[in-house]
């Protein structure tokens, strides 16, 4: 439980039967693999932000999310690996249960729970009244790691990605996990990230800003695939999820793995990339957000 396995963070070619199309090789890299609970891209946005506030002494570190949310969890368990207490600031006050929370608590977080209004401010420098005075010294880790040491810190991943790729594709929620590898990833690698909320291609604004870099352009985003919305699963969606395991033994999470892979299906149907293409997609963990749809999936939640 208290070690980062990345040596199972390989890329593996997926079975191509499922989507027709020509190109041969998409693979996926499964960042999921490299713990049960610290997944995915969020070890790799965290990890730094640990280090430092271990190194300098912080009591604590203070962060955000929603009662599902897959960075809170992967905050608890990893503070508690790096032995720093934490604290969570959750989004609305109307669940203060839920297996994902539960989880949090059982890792020693401790969680502070605050109204929908309350929460949108959490950037903004007075935020800080809202915060309970014994977490007032802790480590700030803005939501989805999303700072410099969050972007730093995932283009590590970017060194788990063999040299044959043309493309890399991967889901986006801030976009720190997607900017940190495009800083980091050679410059003729194209990159997509598939937006899983409506309208999500605004986000290429502070995508932007986190690069940093205006020469680098070749990314882009993809806002097709939202499914009505950011947490929606329709059946339609879980039927895919059960049609992908069964192909390729490998389990989507249903808030942005499975969005992402449907839209793949849907490129490589309409022969988007050229045949010559060697695709990876990113598996980016948050498994553990499944047990909201258990029953429905034909493989067991974490
Ligand atoms: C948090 C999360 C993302 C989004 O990562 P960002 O760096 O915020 O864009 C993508 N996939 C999964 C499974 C996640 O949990």
């Amino acid at each position: 439980m208290d070690i980062i396995d990345e040596a199972r963070a390989v890329a593996r070619t997926l079975q191509t039967g499922w989507y027709g199309g020509t190109v041969t090789d998409v693979s996926m890299l499964r960042l999921d693999l490299i713990h049960p609970v610290i997944s995915g891209n969020k070890w790799y946005k965290l990890k730094q932000n640990l280090w430092r506030a271990r190194e300098e002494g912080y009591p604590g570190i203070l962060t955000f999310g929603g009662p599902y949310s897959n960075h809170l969890v992967a905050a608890a368990a990893a503070a508690k690996m790096f032995g720093l207490t934490s604290a969570g600031i959750v989004r609305g006050s109307e669940f203060t249960d839920s297996p994902t929370l539960r989880e949090c608590r059982s890792y020693g977080m401790q969680l502070v729970f605050v109204t929908r209004d309350v929460y949108r401010e959490k950037d903004n420098a007075d935020f800080i009244r809202h915060i309970p005075d014994r977490f007032a010294r802790f480590y700030l880790i803005p939501e989805g790691g999303a700072n410099k040491e969050g972007i730093e810190g995932a283009g590590e991943i970017a060194r788990l990605i063999p040299a044959r790729f043309t493309h890399v594709c991967i889901p986006v929620g801030t976009g720190t996990g997607f900017a940190g590898i495009r800083k980091k990833l050679a410059e003729d690698v194209t990159m997509i990230g598939f937006v899983p909320m409506k309208n999500g291609v605004y986000l290429q604004n502070s995508i932007q800003h986190y690069i940093d870099d205006e020469k680098l352009t070749n990314w882009y985003l993809r806002d097709d695939w939202h499914f009505g919305g950011f947490g929606k699963h329709p059946a339609t969606l879980i039927r895919f999820m059960n049609e992908f395991f069964f192909a390729n033994k490998v389990p989507l999470d249903i808030v942005y793995t499975a969005k992402m892979m449907f839209g793949m299906k849907s490129l490589l149907q309409s022969g988007f990339f050229p045949s010559s293409a060697h695709v990876l997609c990113i598996h980016t963990g948050g498994l553990q957000g499944n047990r909201s749809v258990a029953g429905q999936l034909e493989y067991p939640p974490p």
